[in-house]
């Protein structure tokens, strides 16, 4: 029996049968819409679960990737290796006075909703974010003016090993959409956010301007990964890529969207190759024009077609 095979079993004998499937297309699960299967692809409901199969995953040495609601993620056409963890079921919102424990798989859009129902400001800059609290802390999310790290307080993390640690904000090292998840591959379980208290009326107002603002602006119409690079310093993306004629620039069915230069929309079926392929195309003009590096916000994941 191969490494593969025998962790296929032991994962069924340790897990419930429904939370563990195998040869699971991803595309359901990406915004884009696009992406190939993930070999192993298991959504573990508390964190023995997750330790569980983390401890598999070393014992039978097999690669873990992790992804959440798949708004930021570009997943190869070859699929990704090994076991996938989502912990799409993992999603309670808590309030306790000021103070909002938020579960990593739970949606940023709805700890956002929740907080203006506990009357509580800070998150109203989340409110059209679609991806989850993990994600949100991997990356540091924000939009008009306001930031994870504004209101983190603390987070609870697994290590690789299977630890849990209570971190401050702090020692995640938040800065502009970057965090040192990735570097220490901890895994996100829950979030603290510190908020204060507000009208309800207050807070609406802010998150109605927000989302006026995101549907006024951005190609929501069509699947996508939101904006694909971060902003450059004195510089900002959607103006360079628009002043470099590429907006509507096509390769296969991704195409630099007419509407928001910042963004690549998936019009036709594309692939992530198409899509990772015009991400370069756009990296080199702009850089052969305007000797700007465009740095990508986007992640990608997935295995090399050399892998299969
Ligand atoms: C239409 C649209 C608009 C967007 N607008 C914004 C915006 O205004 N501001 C903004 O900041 N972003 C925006 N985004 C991007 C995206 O929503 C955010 O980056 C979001 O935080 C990603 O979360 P996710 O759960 O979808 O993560 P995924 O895309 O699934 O994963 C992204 C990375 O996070 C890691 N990750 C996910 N969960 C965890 C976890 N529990 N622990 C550790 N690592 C984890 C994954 O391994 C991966 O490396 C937008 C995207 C779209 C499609």
């Amino acid at each position: 029996m191969t490494n593969h095979s025998i962790i296929e079993k032991r994962l069924l004998e340790a897990l419930p049968a429904e939370l563990v499937k195998f040869s699971e297309p991803i595309k359901q699960y990406t915004y884009t819409k696009l992406g190939g299967e993930a070999d192993i692809f298991v959504t573990p409901k508390d964190a023995n679960q997750l330790q569980t199969v983390l401890q598999l995953a070393k014992q039978y040495e097999t690669p873990v990737t992790l992804i959440g609601n798949g708004s930021n993620l570009i997943v190869k056409d070859e699929g990704i290796q090994g076991i996938t963890i989502n912990l799409n079921k993992m999603d309670s919102i808590k309030t306790d006075g000021q103070t909002i424990y938020a579960q990593a798989g739970a949606k940023i859009i709805d700890v956002s909703r929740h907080a203006l129902e506990s009357r509580l400001s800070g998150l109203e800059f989340a409110c059209g974010i679609p991806g989850t609290v993990g994600g949100a802390l991997y990356m540091n999310a924000g939009a008009y003016g306001g930031q994870i790290s504004d209101v983190l307080k603390s987070a609870t993390v697994m290590t690789e090993e299977g630890e849990l640690l209570n971190l401050k904000s702090e020692d995640l090292e938040l800065s502009y959409r970057k965090s040192i998840i990735s570097e220490k591959k901890y895994i996100v379980l829950e979030a603290e956010f510190i908020l204060q208290p507000a009208e309800y009326e207050a807070i609406k107002e802010v998150m109605d301007k927000n989302t006026f603002l995101r549907e006024s602006k951005q190609p929501l119409e069509y699947p996508s990964c939101g904006s694909v690079f971060k902003r450059p310093q004195g510089h900002y993306t959607g103006k360079l890529v628009q002043d470099c004629g590429l907006q509507g620039y096509r390769i296969g069915g991704a195409e630099v969207s007419t509407k928001h230069a910042g963004f690549i929309v998936n019009v036709d079926n594309a692939t992530a190759k198409d899509y990772i392929d015009l991400i370069h195309h756009v990296q080199k003009t702009v850089k052969e024009r305007y000797s700007v590096d465009l740095e990508r916000e986007v992640v990608i994941i997935g295995r090399d077609s050399k892998e299969k």
